[in-house]
């Protein structure tokens, strides 16, 4: 007789419109094999349903090459944007998984707000995906999560940034990409200024309240580093360019940015 799974007796909860689902009988067991690229709806297939997991809009070309952001118009190649060619990042690029809607969203909502620390696998192994499809991992000497200040910390018990990466060595390891045992650097960076949501405030008043945000972990040298930043949303940058300035006066070569999701604006 076929094994009945646990999933096959308890349809799931979806995680965006709360309705019962059954989930597909496809899925494969685990994270399945690294050497496959698995799409959003087969890595987020338990908690969301079919119709909101192909909800899902990518960040794809043409974006700006810079910032990332993706281009209303789907013609045409990548190129800077006209806040880019302004103002530019001090970061020398950021890139995204996906739009911060939808689905994508409320499983960041869960991870983040709700507990739901399973959901890190799945999301990491996305964020891994998006990380091999821009650039080769190890040209990066480090790898940092945006830190939380820590009374943040405290209340939220963990760091969801660390949270997603933390599968990051083994997946390299088994893609034959072995990585330094401090590849992973989730202290090097601190936020020692408690800070306001960045949605919301002008331009000039998120540059204030992120001046000084951060701070590097006192004795600690990076000279010539190239340093990969890691967040869940990006929302104006503005927080990703406070800790790459922070990186680059502390005489990194190189900081690039990597989140889960990246914000409509
Ligand atoms: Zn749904
Ligand atoms: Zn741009």
């Amino acid at each position: 007789m076929a094994a009945i799974t646990s999933e096959a007796l308890f349809p799931g909860f979806c995680c965006e419109c709360g309705r019962l689902f059954k989930m597909p009988q496809n899925l494969p067991g685990g994270l399945g094999s690294v050497a496959a690229d698995l799409p959003f709806n087969v890595l987020m297939g338990r908690c969301l349903c079919p119709a909101c997991v192909e909800q899902f809009r990518a960040v794809s070309a043409p974006l700006c090459s810079h910032c990332g952001q993706p281009f209303v118009s789907p013609q045409g190649p990548d190129h800077v944007c006209g806040q880019c060619s302004e103002h530019p990042f001090r970061f020398q690029s950021a890139r995204a998984v996906g739009l911060y809607e939808g689905g994508l969203r409320s499983v960041i909502h869960q991870l983040k707000y709700h507990g739901r620390d399973q959901l890190a696998a799945p999301l990491g192994r996305l964020l891994w995906q998006t990380l091999i499809h821009y650039w080769e991992p190890c040209r990066f000497d480090r790898v940092v999560p945006i830190p939380l200040h820590p009374r943040r910390l405290r209340e939220r018990g963990f760091n969801q940034a660390h949270l997603l990466i933390r599968q990051w060595p083994a997946i390299a390891a088994a893609a034959g990409l072995p990585m330094p045992s401090d590849w992973i650097d989730n202290r090097l960076l601190k936020r020692h200024k408690e800070t306001l949501p960045q949605t919301g405030l002008k331009k000039v008043q998120r540059e204030t309240n992120m001046h000084h945000a951060f701070c590097l972990e006192p004795n600690r040298c990076i000279r010539n580093e190239r340093i990969l930043l890691v967040d869940d949303v990006m929302t104006t940058g503005t927080t990703a360019d406070s800790c790459a300035l922070t990186l680059l006066c502390a005489g990194a070569a190189e900081v690039r940015v990597l989140t889960l999701a990246r914000a409509v604006l």
